[in-house]
């Protein structure tokens, strides 16, 4: 397993305290990996700033051959990277294989075409005797920081954008799931010039706040918590550095009573639990209309019933486990309190599934009201809610009252109705008769406190560019 960091072209171990990372499968230390220390993420920096003065320069069709070699690199290993990804995350190998592997190749060669095709205003004289261009700048150095959830494709969502657009990175993942993003490191020696690309492990206390302290870093790019995000903009403020964060969500799902029930049924069995809920898109707050509702519940209750989790090498299995103890047991409390409140109850799941991993039951709340916590609060787990509305105004009300912005979804045959509600809500993204899905061309990110800053499609790769005014002067 390579376990060591990449600084400056060079694999280096940690200077400081090792940090286990567990399987949460069975609950067992895999590895411990020691963090850096701010001396090396100084040395990390340094590198990304001296790499910026050749690699900025690059065209963007060198800088696209690079990604493109990078994706077939992926694809080549991708065995090993899956099989990594599922031990430290706990997630079935085939979903990693499937699902995960594919989207992580296309994200690379999508940035690859898409640098070699920007737009920009016309060049032209807006000003008589002058002639005025724009161009699309790299913004320097990137500190990047993934979460847990998906490490290698946050990982790729963070890269492929910042090194299509011509900046050096200092990439950081989640201390709890390092070992894609330190397996990676190995490829991108391979194929970028030292410094391009930094690799740092840690805990975000001390790893992550030496990088996003750091002066030398231009722009922060964030996956996380809203906490964090937080964090993120205090430091910020101190340098006025450029900030992209991607927070969390806490998706409503807008169900008329003209559905088709059997559809939103199977597409809150996949898109309700798929990574067992560990996702900002979640289809986890769902909306019912008055007449739906109870074959919704019913139905949703066996769904999510007949949901395997389980072995990670089990073909069968759909989900796995949380990612941590403490989260199961953050996930356990919140239903708890749920199922304590009198009002609603747990029609399908409603505990930890048993065993030394880190499983829990996927679950289906009835009866939860637009006030509770668990319609309110986002769980990350395997856990979806459901509340009843009795008209499209309540629906959109309800869904739109959250500190959340990220994604949501509407069900209904009515076309009109459809594209009438989608245009009020306050969502990144809005599926109508689906949920969940993303592709490299379309923007993912989000409005309020999910953040903002856009990633995937052209949208990133002016977010990680600065717009440039030259004007030329005839005379
Ligand atoms: P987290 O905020 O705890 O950690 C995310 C990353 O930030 C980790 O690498 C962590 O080490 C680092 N970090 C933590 N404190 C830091 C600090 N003080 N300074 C610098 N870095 C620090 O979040 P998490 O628990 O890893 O991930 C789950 C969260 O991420 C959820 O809220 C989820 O909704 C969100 N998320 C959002 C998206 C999206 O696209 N919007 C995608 C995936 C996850």
């Amino acid at each position: 397993m390579h376990l060591s960091m990449l600084i400056d072209g060079a694999f280096v171990s940690g200077e400081r305290d090792p940090v286990p990372v567990f399987d949460p499968q069975t609950g067992q230390v895999l590895v411990e990996v020691a963090e850096a220390s701010p001396a090396q993420v100084d040395a990390a920096v340094g590198a990304a700033a001296r790499a910026f003065a050749d690699w900025s320069r690059t065209t963007p069709a060198e800088r696209s051959a690079l990604l493109l070699r990078l994706a077939d690199a992926i694809e080549a290993k991708a065995d090993h990277l899956a099989r990594l990804e599922s031990q430290d995350c706990g997630k079935p190998l085939a979903r990693v294989q499937e699902d995960e592997i594919p989207a992580i190749a296309d994200c690379y060669r999508f940035f690859a075409g898409a640098v070699r095709h920007q737009g920009a205003p016309a060049a032209g004289e807006y000003l008589k005797g002058f002639t005025s261009m724009v161009r699309r700048d790299p913004v320097g150095v990137v500190g990047s920081i993934a979460p847990w959830n998906y490490p290698l494709m946050m990982a790729a969502w963070k890269l492929a954008p910042a090194l299509a657009a011509g900046n050096c990175v200092v990439l950081k993942p989640s201390e709890m799931t390092p070992l894609t993003t330190l397996a990676l490191g190995e490829v991108l020696a391979e194929i970028f010039p030292p410094g391009v690309v930094n690799i740092v492990h840690g805990r975000g206390a001390s790893t992550g706040a030496a990088l996003i302290d750091h002066p030398g870093v231009r722009m922060i790019a964030l996956t996380g918590s809203i906490a964090t995000g937080a964090k993120v903009l205090e430091a910020a403020s101190k340098s006025m550095k450029r900030t992209h964060l991607e927070l969390g969500g806490k998706a409503p799902v807008i169900v008329f009573d003209d559905a088709d029930l059997d559809a939103v049924v199977n597409g809150l069995k996949m898109f309700g639990f798929y990574n067992a809920g560990q996702d900002c898109t979640a289809a986890c707050r769902i909306y019912a209309g008055p007449k739906i509702h109870d074959r919704l519940v019913a139905d949703l209750a066996g769904a999510a019933s007949s949901i395997s989790y389980g072995d990670r090498d089990d073909p069968a299995a759909e989900i796995g486990p949380l990612v941590s103890a403490q989260h199961r047991d953050r996930v356990a409390g919140y239903v708890g309190r749920a199922l304590e409140s009198g009002h609603m109850e747990a029609v399908a799941g409603g505990g930890p599934g048993g065993g030394t991993g880190y499983f829990f039951e996927p679950t289906v709340i009835a009866g939860a009201r637009q006030g509770d916590e668990i319609v309110r609060e986002e769980l990350f787990g395997p856990v979806v809610s459901v509340t009843r509305f009795q008209d499209v105004e309540e629906a959109v009300t309800w869904a739109n009252d959250s500190e959340y912005g990220l994604a949501s979804s509407v069900w209904t045959r009515d076309v009109g109705r459809a594209m009438q509600v989608a245009s009020r809500l306050q969502y990144g993204c809005t599926w109508i008769n689906t949920h969940f899905m993303l592709c490299s061309e379309m923007p993912h990110g989000g409005f309020k406190r999910s953040g903002y800053g856009k990633d995937l499609s052209g949208y990133a790769l002016e977010d990680y560019t600065i717009p440039r005014h030259i004007m030329i002067a005839h005379d």
